[in-house]
């Protein structure tokens, strides 16, 4: 039995045998050819390129028709790479050279892509890896006549232990037989940790070398609330996680059970409880798991993997569709958020060494206010279906906040000169996700109606600290004074002003973190569907007065680790 310690990325236990994505599917032996041979041997890669295209092209068929089509249209970039002229010709040059099997070459090729792309510092130039990998996997497997050993048909239900998750690979765990996974890479805020909670598995990740200390049929224990993994457990150790695994449905049940209340604390003070999504898909989640609203729309995934840019029309659809599902509860659409680690194929970026750092999100739409028109053009136009707010992300001072308000004034003349109706009171709010505006909040609440707090953001910045970088993930704490204070400054900024404060970064979801939030004075917790029931169980436990003196005594406390250890006792006294 061995004991592995990771970033646990989504709460639950799961038991089960692992299933490894190996990267050893490249050691292909090398194997001399003759000259008469080589013909045979570029038909064999014609073939397995075409054999590796349909596969490609069915699959995405069936996550268009099971996910949707945002999801399915990740597979664009698949296709491009098996296009891609370079590759392919590199690989009939150096076969007809060295007169070796086309197998071995392609797999060296592939060996000298992923490397060259995984030392790139753009961060989504080396998250394009994941696809030249996951592509060429698929080609090797078609070369060497293997079969598939996807995700796909699973027998029973497995622990999936990757290097990295690629996005076919995740895309592929929805439906079948994957009780949870673990990764070698990642941070708690990264785009695989914030799909595994939608996809209610327990998830660790940042595990280093994970993959090289478990194989195939190993038994695991995953626990993803510590983020500990089990190898081979004894008999006492797994009675003792069945036990747990009980206990935590038990505890689910409790919390489903008040998932329709109001989010209500003991002695009257309420607060709003909604959910994040990427797509008009989970708005059904939302509503399911009792979510009073949507706290964050990223509209920017709309954006992605398309090699066009989505029209007004297509904007529209999708944000009436939200805004009357939803109705009369809120919606707030976040503008544009592009940027940083979220990239768009129809447009070419700037190299940048910080891209985090760099043109992106509301500094991008005041660049280009063409595109940034056409969006809120369509969000005002379906303003008139329900109970839409706008925000924008990334603001890091009161220009920019003007600015961008201005260009909404001009969207709304051009509107009301055309006689096209919208709400002409929609509230416009701004994110606070930069230590800039967080320190500056009485004069951003000037103007805006409301305020969001962008936490996974204004942790990374305020502590330097990359949000998913697994190697200082131990710096990334949510709990760290500085945040804590600029929290406080936050809100009692916006109390000042009149205006109202929500959350909508993954902090809002910690449990043991909501007490300190709702002592602060927070007026809204936007999180992840799935954690909505337990965050209003934990409100409905506490009083006011008590959230109170909690995060006071939080805010005397000098370090994260304190703070946690505080607020931990204290959801385990108040919860029993
Ligand atoms: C945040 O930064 O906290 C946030 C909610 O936005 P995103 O995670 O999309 O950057
Ligand atoms: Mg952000």
């Amino acid at each position: 039995m061995i004991k592995l310690k990771g970033i646990g990325a989504a709460t639950g236990i799961a038991i089960g045998p692992a299933h490894r994505i190996g990267r050893e599917d490249y050691s292909v032996p090398k194997q001399q050819i003759s000259e008469s041979e080589i013909p045979v041997q570029i038909q064999l890669f014609e073939e397995a390129l075409i054999k590796t295209r349909r596969e490609i092209i069915d699959l995405q068929k069936r996550i268009a028709s099971e996910m949707g089509k945002d999801e399915a249209e990740i597979f664009d970039a698949h296709l491009l790479v098996l296009e891609d002229r370079i590759l392919i010709e590199e690989v009939i040059s150096r076969l007809k050279k060295e007169l070796v099997s086309v197998a071995f070459i392609f797999s060296e090729v592939l060996k000298k892509y992923v490397e060259v792309f995984s030392k790139i510092e753009d961060e989504y130039l080396k998250e394009r890896t994941a696809d030249v990998n996951d592509v060429g996997r698929r080609v090797l497997r078609n070369l060497l006549g293997k079969e598939h050993k996807g995700l796909e048909n699973l027998p029973e239900k497995v622990v999936v232990v990757a290097h990295d998750l690629s996005p076919s690979d995740t895309a592929a765990m929805h439906k079948q037989n994957v009780c949870a996974f673990i990764t070698d890479i990642g941070g708690k805020t990264s785009h695989t940790a914030i799909m595994a909670k939608s996809l209610e598995i327990p998830a660790v990740v940042g595990v280093e070398g994970v993959t090289l200390k478990i194989k195939t049929g190993d038994i695991l224990i995953v626990d993803g609330a510590t983020g500990t993994i089990i190898v081979e457990p004894d008999e006492e150790t797994l009675k003792f996680y069945r036990e747990e695994e009980l206990k935590l449905k038990g505890i689910a049940e409790r919390f489903l059970s008040v998932k329709d209340e109001p989010a209500i604390t003991l002695d009257g003070k309420k607060v709003a409880i909604s959910g994040n999504i990427e797509f008009p898909e989970e708005v059904p989640s939302v509503k399911l798991h009792g979510g009073q609203g949507i706290g964050l729309y990223r509209t920017e995934f709309f954006f992605m993997n398309r090699k066009d840019f989505p029209t007004e029309e297509e904007h529209y659809e999708a944000y009436k569709y939200v805004a009357e599902t939803m109705n009369p509860n809120p919606v707030i659409i976040r503008t544009l958020d592009l940027g940083g680690d979220k990239f768009l194929s129809q447009f070419e970026m700037p190299h940048e060494i910080q891209p985090f750092l760099g043109w992106r999100a509301i500094r991008f739409c005041l660049a280009r206010p063409d595109v940034f028109k056409l969006q809120l053009r369509a969000a005002l136009r379906a303003s008139v279906h329900g109970n839409l707010k706008l925000m924008y992300p990334m603001i890091s001072g009161i220009e920019e906040l003007k600015q961008a308000n201005a260009i909404l004034g001009e969207v709304k003349g051009e509107l009301a000169h055309h006689n096209i109706p919208f709400d002409k009171n929609i509230q416009v709010g701004a994110m606070i996700e930069v230590p800039s505006a967080a320190i500056t909040a009485d004069l951003l609440a000037t103007e805006a109606d409301f305020f969001s707090i962008g936490t996974n953001d204004l942790i990374q910045y305020s502590l330097a600290v990359d949000r998913a970088n697994e190697k200082v993930a131990y710096l990334y704490e949510p709990a760290h004074p500085a945040v804590l204070r600029m929290i406080k400054n936050i809100i009692d900024s916006a109390h000042d002003a009149g205006i109202w404060v929500g959350m909508c970064g993954e902090m809002a979801g910690e449990p043991s973190l909501v007490l300190i939030l709702l002592g602060l004075g927070l007026d809204e917790f936007s999180i992840p569907p799935q954690v909505i029931p337990e965050i209003k169980f934990i409100i409905r436990s506490v009083t006011l007065k008590q959230a109170k003196s909690i995060a006071l005594e939080a805010l005397k406390l000098s370090t994260g680790k304190q703070v946690e250890e505080y607020a931990q006792g204290k959801l385990k006294e108040i919860l029993g």
